[in-house]
């Protein structure tokens, strides 16, 4: 039996059976058996790969991003560069050096990073030798003041709750230990109605039975954070992921292990586990803190606005044939609808007083 799986035993059989925000939260970072507390999960020999390690190209138009607004909030000196679930530090390191070509911008970086995995947090001491970061393993203890915050592929990470609605009303997704084939397994089970009725949104109170709902208070409570922040302190923040943009119905929970979906319950802390990101959720939060939210624009109307075409074609001009054809390749993933481009959506959020970003401004605010 996996290590994980044992500790779970033990905590069902004390506590009673876990919310799906609480298994997930076990499987990806108890601190000794979580998935990316003991593991580097991206590239070709890990279970994943993101965007920023697929190019250079998505961590250069992010810095660029940052550059703009930068100098849009005054060139404020220092600003807190906030990246939350920084991975390996890819792409931090690309922001960082697209930020020297903006004047003054790199003396002005202070840079905080939002990180609970110790495996990773030692790759990002690696890849920015040049930059003394000061981590965190919560948004919370990042000193005020003005900021950039940025954060890929992190809110997909984060634990929802998932609720269904059965003929006597709307009850919790609760997983719970079946010991009755005579071997240890997690399986599915359901909480009492009543009590979780005022978790589920009152528009989707009416769904048709059997409907699934999933709610991430972390998620909301991050989002509060960061505009709480970004209203009082000035700033904008950046947030990509995949996820839908409106709040629906729908199990989106999956785990994924050497590039595959895998069972949720079957390999815990073996298997990254995630979820869609409501961004309309996300975004109410923002607005009701007074800050201005923008998007979802799709990944590829973001990286075309922020010129990836252009840079595609100026790192192909000097590069040998197969390196042209990687960028291509890597071009391709990054914007087409059939790879990242359309299921990854980008949401801003900033302070009261500026523009609309770049790569939002021919949307409302
Ligand atoms: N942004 C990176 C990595 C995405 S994976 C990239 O695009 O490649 C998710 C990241 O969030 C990992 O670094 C993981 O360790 C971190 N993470 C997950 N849950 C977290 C939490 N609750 N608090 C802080 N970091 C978290």
């Amino acid at each position: 039996m996996g290590k994980l799986l044992k500790h779970l035993r033990r905590r069902i059989t004390h506590d009673g059976p876990l919310t799906i925000a609480q298994y997930m939260e076990e499987c990806l970072s108890n601190p000794r058996h979580g998935y990316y507390m003991s593991r580097d999960p991206f590239g070709r020999g890990g279970d994943f790969i993101t965007a920023p390690e697929i190019s250079q190209m998505f961590g250069e138009l992010i810095g660029l991003w940052c550059g703009i607004e930068w100098l849009a909030l005054g060139q404020p000196g220092p600003v807190r560069l906030i990246e939350l679930g920084p991975g390996r530090g890819t792409l931090m390191a690309d922001v960082l050096r697209v930020a020297k070509g903006v004047t003054g911008f790199s003396e002005a970086i202070d840079l905080h990073l939002v990180e609970t995995s110790p495996v990773l947090r030692e790759h990002q001491r690696q890849n920015l030798p040049s930059i003394k970061p000061t981590w965190h393993d919560h948004l919370g203890t990042v000193p005020d003041g003005p900021a950039l915050i940025i954060a890929n592929e992190f809110f997909d990470a984060l634990p929802i709750r998932q609720f269904q609605k059965i003929p006597e009303g709307w009850c919790e997704r609760l997983v719970c230990m079946d010991e009755k084939t005579g071997r240890t397994s997690l399986q599915y089970g359901w909480s009492s109605s009543h009590m979780v009725h005022s978790m589920v949104p009152k528009i989707l109170a009416n769904a048709e039975p059997d409907s699934v709902v999933e709610v991430s208070p972390v998620s909301l409570n991050y989002m509060r954070l960061i505009s709480e922040r970004i209203t009082e302190g000035r700033g904008a923040a950046l947030i990509i992921d995949y996820g839908h943009v409106k709040s629906g119905i729908g199990d989106t929970l999956q785990a994924v292990k050497n590039h595959a979906y895998s069972d949720v319950l079957s390999d815990p802390g073996e298997a990254d586990l995630t979820a869609h990101v409501d961004f309309e959720a996300l975004l109410n939060v923002a607005i009701d803190c007074g800050a201005q939210a923008y998007g979802p624009v799709t990944q590829r109307a973001l990286l075309q606005t922020l010129g990836i075409e252009d840079r595609a074609e100026r790192l192909s001009a000097g590069a040998t044939s197969a390196q042209a054809e990687s960028i291509r390749q890597a071009l391709t993933r990054l914007i087409e609808a059939d790879a990242m481009g359309e299921l990854f959506k980008a949401i801003a959020i900033t302070c009261p007083d500026l523009d609309p970003p770049v790569g939002f401004q021919e949307l409302d605010g």
